[in-house]
């Protein structure tokens, strides 16, 4: 088994979009809580999941992660310690991509 990579190049514009906008949705919310520096709880509409800062990225507890090595949980902690700054540990080309689509987003306000 490898290390966790975000893969965010792989998945279709319309995937991501989807991913982003729940992301937004959860952070405008206060869906997102830090548990400790390595874990966070993320309230979904219907579960929760716990997201893990692992050495070579994130990894999330739901479905939809295991299968697609992304889900909006992760985004979403992704851009809540973009925030806070001191981000080595991820991918610049993905932090830069994510932050850009959330700024659109925030801006827009579309979201939801
Ligand atoms: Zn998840």
């Amino acid at each position: 088994m490898g290390a966790p990579t975000l893969s965010l190049e792989e998945l279709d514009p319309k995937a991501l979009q989807k991913i982003v906008d729940k992301a937004a949705w959860l952070i405008e919310t206060g869906r997102v809580v830090k548990i400790s520096d390595y874990m966070f709880y993320v309230m979904g509409r219907k579960n929760r999941h716990i997201v893990k800062v692992e050495r070579d990225g994130l990894v999330c507890t739901c479905p939809g992660y295991k299968e697609k090595k992304i889900c909006s949980h992760v985004v979403a902690v992704m851009a809540v310690l973009e925030m806070k700054g001191g981000l080595e540990y991820l991918d610049e080309k993905v932090r830069k991509r994510v932050m850009r689509e959330l700024r659109m987003l925030w801006k827009g306000g579309t979201y939801r």
